[in-house]
């Protein structure tokens, strides 16, 4: 029997760490590709123990099983960007960096992630600096939040001010484009920069404000609009957009802070299914 030749999907990659709850890490960036109509793949950094209320323990994976994975996956020769996150230690950062190298045409996106919202070290300090010293000057973009362009810049980023120094500091220090993204201030403003180019996306405050996984969600719909072709400017309003959206349908799992509704746009509030019994036929009139 002859079959219509198979569309290639879109293929989109997560490097980071597992949050069994499913805000965070590869699950929420599983959902974010799907939402962007990718197909994606994932090279599992860390096991972590979490629920909404924090992260209790961490379990970094064997760097030569994530190596081993990163060739593997990218071997099927079909991935369009790649996204990283939660890298846990430094000898995980030197299997993300060899892969760069062996793929310098692959769009990827670094969300420099070092400590969760709620205290705990997502990446050790020598990672840290490998990250800061060799992986930066490798990656599209790195998307560092307020404290994580402070612990990287060594400057005080607390305002909007704050986030054009550090931007500028990133590209000096050897980043291609920095997106620091101020969704906790007063007006939550993200600010890129390129090198040539300053700008700034001012967008909605969205309530709730505990949201989980928000820094996971906005680099890996960036990484999905770059696997889709678009430019850097442009993934960044989109993936800025998604995220607000997301936010604001975001749902209660428990107790704890919110995950983000990756899915939002594939739900129509659909009516709950009727399980009652059919009404009888009438009795005919005699
Ligand atoms: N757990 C994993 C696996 C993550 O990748 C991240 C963030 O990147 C977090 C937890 C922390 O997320 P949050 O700071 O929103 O709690």
């Amino acid at each position: 029997m002859n079959h219509p030749p198979n569309t290639p999907a879109t293929v989109a990659l997560a490097i980071a760490g597992f949050d069994p709850s499913g805000g965070a890490g590869v699950l929420a960036d599983m959902k974010t590709f799907a939402a962007h109509n990718c197909y994606g793949v994932a090279a599992v950094t860390a096991l972590t123990v979490q629920n909404t209320q924090g992260v209790s323990s961490v379990h970094p994976t064997d760097a030569r099983v994530l190596k081993e994975t990163l060739v593997s996956l990218l071997a099927d020769g079909r991935i369009k960007a790649v996204k990283i996150g939660m890298l846990a230690n430094r000898e995980n950062a030197e299997a993300v960096r060899e892969t760069l190298e062996a793929n310098p045409s692959l769009p990827a996106v670094l969300d420099p992630v070092f400590r969760s919202a709620t205290g705990m070290d997502l990446l050790d300090r020598p990672g840290f600096e490998y990250l800061r010293d060799h992986l930066l000057g490798r990656v599209t973009v790195v998307t560092p939040n307020l404290a994580e362009a402070a612990a990287l810049t060594g400057l005080k980023v607390e305002n909007q001010e704050g986030m054009k120094a550090a931007a500028k500091k990133l590209v000096e220090m050897g980043a291609r484009a920095v997106v620091v993204t101020g969704g906790h201030l007063d007006k939550a403003v993200d600010v890129l920069f390129d090198g040539q180019e300053l700008e700034c996306f001012v967008g909605e405050h969205v309530k709730p404000d505990n949201t989980h996984g928000t820094g996971c969600t906005f680099s890996s719909a960036i990484a999905s609009n770059l696997a889709h072709g678009r430019q850097l400017s442009d993934a960044v309003v989109l993936a800025k957009a998604f995220v607000t959206e997301a936010i604001r349908k975001a749902y209660a799992v428990g107790p704890g802070r919110l995950p983000l509704n990756h899915l939002h746009r594939m739900q129509h509030n659909p009516r709950p299914i009727d399980l009652s019994p059919p009404a009888q036929e009438p009795e005919p009139a005699p």
